[in-house]
């Protein structure tokens, strides 16, 4: 047994010793970033366990995510061995669901080994109901709206409206919410809402499932949904004893049905529950949480808490200005660098994250990555390449340029959805390889009303086929043929075509109702790569061939061909990083799923108006509680960055974020610091690692990023307001953008 006064209870300070050993039935944590909330509940299960007495088969703790849960199994494991840690019931309040239905569902009609429909098999069971029925609803609306009831826990007798939609909820979507359920019910299928929409119901029915939970604990509670509320209600109904953690400043699912509310709802409806605030912040380093709580504290309405650094200022966060989207990301590529070198071991690449608002906003990030043979890894998101909507602009492209290559065209016939199912592609592929021929010759001659006398396909078939993919892809070849040296047609037209001829927009709203314009954006960027790829492509014309009059040097018709060549090398380069060592990686993540994590170096690229805020966002304090979380993820160094132009170029203006604006001349340094001896020593002391030996220490590195390639929008030294040093001689913002430089053609 481990002595628990000389491990775990011996690391805490008072309050959290307080919450951990906490007799009080309710206990609820409030407090801010990096302030042991997570730690304090892990020791609290350990207590619980080891010192109370609880076994460990009936204590249920809930996380956020499947990181965070594995993280903490981890942790509870050393201290009490593996095989007490595998009988807590630990898990996301989905899996704990599932696991409560997998055992006692058939108290409720479901079989123990009911299936989980997916959410493609949702989407298809809907669209049946809505065409069966004659529904006047679009079926993947209906989806996204049954989906929030769901998780507000509305059933779907009496799902009433909401005063907010009245508009748009049509009297046939409470009709086909009722009808999904009940199809689902028949064939024993769960979906993944209705996990917890179920285990509600079971535990409702039978409490004696739960009568053996002794306690539940539950971190990152200011996200849960009301769903998720009644289950936690459900979980504890046998003794009432409930652990929560939480932070209403680091509320940031509200779009995903997260209420906050339901933290006074449990003080309201849980009188006794004891209320600790921890104020010490040990995550990160006075400078940094400083800047955090300047941020966070411009929202008026938020309940103020104390959080005070137990760290020393160290380096001061950077605010840079840079001319664009791409030397932003090279910067952030010659900081990394810079630091692997100045700290000599003591960080490695594991070391720093890359905190996105968006996802779509990872593609110039990656490629500088990827230029510079740094590898990373992505989390909360896929890799660009890999994201379907620039799967499907690849495979047409590819088809246009290439046709015979079967595997595209059995990827791209059915999307947009065409009616086209499995077995005619199979009967397709079976009559190209009989006469030998790609399915491509196969499919003209079929349209060409060459069909073989053995053929499968209907004739209906052949003149969906023919009216839908063949005419696109027959369109876009010519304009492809035509694109030529002179411009008149280029590869952006190629695109812009193909993405009418799909109505791509359209294909995504209909398909992705809840995340349809993080797709769109991801097609807008993928437009950027192309004029990227078009501005080296036409640079390296210029540069690298030599003059020869009268010769045409390039045949530019070629151009599709080597963009996805291009292409192909920087999506092999995103995959070849899989399997690496990870020590060696550098982590992408989306803000959103970095919560409750840290690292000891921290960026959050393109900090400005329409980014962060975003602009499609209606709950301007949610964006600000998200750079608040982003920012508090830093251990020892913040860097946020602002281009000048936005990812579309010259003629995307920005504006450095409203979050930081009013800030940026004072709390911020211009470039990154200077290493010295110091900082080392201060870095190690806030990671808790050991310094480099003095003879490790070079003189300090300048930055290798050309001082040149980038633009201010607000000049780094104003005499009157700063001497523009700090301590590290560090230099400061001031506010006007007074200086217009040359080099701005470069973006
Ligand atoms: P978030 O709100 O971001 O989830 P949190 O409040 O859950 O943050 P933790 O992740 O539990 O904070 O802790 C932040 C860091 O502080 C961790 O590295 C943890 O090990 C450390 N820490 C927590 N409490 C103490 C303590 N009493 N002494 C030393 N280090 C501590
Ligand atoms: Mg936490």
């Amino acid at each position: 047994k481990p002595n628990l006064e000389n491990t775990i209870l011996r690391s805490l300070n008072k309050a959290q010793h307080r919450a951990v050993t906490s007799e009080a039935s309710t206990v609820a944590i409030l407090a801010g970033p990096g302030s042991g909330k997570t730690h304090t509940l892990t020791s609290r299960v350990v207590w619980l366990i080891q010192h109370m007495g609880y076994r460990p088969s009936d204590v249920i703790v809930a996380t956020f995510t499947i990181k965070a849960a594995r993280e903490m199994k981890e942790r509870i494991g050393k201290l009490l061995g593996e095989e007490v840690e595998k009988k807590i019931i630990l898990g996301t309040f989905h899996s704990i669901a599932r696991r409560y239905l997998s055992i006692y569902g058939r108290h409720i009609g479901l079989e123990s080994k009911f299936n989980i429909a997916d959410d493609g098999d949702s989407k298809a069971i809907i669209q049946r109901i809505c065409k069966r029925l004659d529904l006047k609803v679009e079926p993947s609306y209906a989806k996204a709206w049954i989906s929030k009831k769901k998780a507000k826990g509305t059933p779907p007798v009496n799902a009433p409206k909401s005063q907010k939609n009245k508009k748009q909820e049509h009297p046939d979507l409470a009709r086909c919410f009722a009808e999904y359920q009940d199809h689902l019910e028949r064939s024993n299928l769960v979906d993944f809402d209705d996990l917890l929409v179920k285990c509600v119901e079971l535990l409702r029915k039978n409490p004696e499932c739960v009568s053996n939970v002794q306690t539940v604990l539950i971190d990152e509670y200011q996200d849960t949904n009301g769903i998720q509320y009644e289950l936690m209600k459900l979980f504890a109904q046998a003794r009432e004893r409930i652990t929560i953690v939480g932070d209403p400043d680091q509320s940031i699912y509200g779009w995903r049905s997260a209420e906050v509310r339901n933290l006074y709802r449990l003080l309201r409806e849980y009188p006794e529950t004891e209320e600790v605030s921890l104020e010490e912040n040990y995550r990160s380093s006075q400078y940094i949480l400083d800047i955090s709580l300047q941020v966070i504290e411009e929202d008026k309405n938020r309940y103020k808490k104390v959080l005070r650094p137990v760290h020393t200022k160290c380096t001061q966060p950077v605010l840079r200005s840079l001319g664009s989207t791409s030397t932003e990301g090279e910067w952030i590529v010659s900081e990394i660098k810079r630091l692997g070198m100045m700290f000599g071991g003591m960080l490695k690449n594991e070391d720093v994250a890359i905190l996105l608002r968006s996802a779509s906003l990872s593609r110039h990030i990656e490629s500088a990555l990827g230029k510079a043979g740094v590898a990373y890894q992505m989390i909360g998101g896929k890799k660009f390449y890999e994201r379907r909507e620039i799967k499907i602009l690849l495979d047409y492209l590819r088809a246009v340029h290439q046709p015979d290559n079967n595997d595209v065209i059995a990827r791209i016939i059915n999307v947009p959805r065409r009616g086209v199912g499995d077995v005619t592609v199979k009967s397709l592929l079976e009559e190209a390889e009989q006469a030998k021929i790609s399915v491509w010759v196969v499919l003209c001659k079929h349209c060409r009303g060459e069909r073989r006398a053995s053929t499968n396909i209907r004739a209906n078939m052949e003149q969906r086929l023919s009216s839908g993919l063949l005419n696109t892809i027959f369109t876009l070849r010519k304009k492809a043929d035509a694109i030529t040296e002179d411009g008149a047609v280029t590869l952006i037209d190629l695109i812009d075509s193909l993405l009418n001829q799909l109505s791509f927009k359209r294909y995504l709203e209909l398909e992705y109702p809840e995340e349809h314009e993080t797709r769109w954006a991801n097609v807008q960027e993928f437009m950027n790569l192309v004029k990227d790829f078009m501005r080296d492509y036409s640079q390296m014309n210029t540069d690298e061939l030599p003059e020869i009059d009268n010769v045409t040097q390039t045949k530019e018709d070629d151009i599709l061909g080597k963009f996805l060549a291009n292409v192909s090398l920087a999506s092999d380069a995103q995959r070849d990083d899989g399997d690496g060592d990870k020590s060696s990686m550098v982590t992408i993540s989306t803000i959103h799923a970095a919560k409750g994590l840290e690292w000891p170096v921290v960026f959050v690229p393109s900090v400005y108006v329409g980014s962060i805020p975003h602009s499609r966002s209606e709950d301007i304090e949610e964006e600000r509680r998200l750079l608040y979380v982003a920012m508090t993820r830093a251990q020892a160094m913040l860097y946020l960055s602002c281009p000048l132009y936005g990812p579309q170029g010259l003629s995307n203006k920005v504006e450095l974020s409203n979050f930081v604006a009013p800030f940026a001349s004072k709390a911020f340094a211009a470039r990154g610091p200077s290493i010295d001896k110091k900082v080392l020593e201060s870095v190690a002391k806030i990671l808790g690692r050991e310094a480099p030996p003095e003879k490790r220490v070079f003189d300090n590195l300048p930055s290798m990023f050309s001082p040149e390639d980038d633009t201010f929008p607000l000049s780094p030294i104003d005499p009157k307001n700063s001497d523009g040093t700090e301590e590290n001689g560090e230099q400061h913002y001031a506010r006007a953008p007074k200086r217009q430089r040359k080099d701005t053609e470069k973006c």
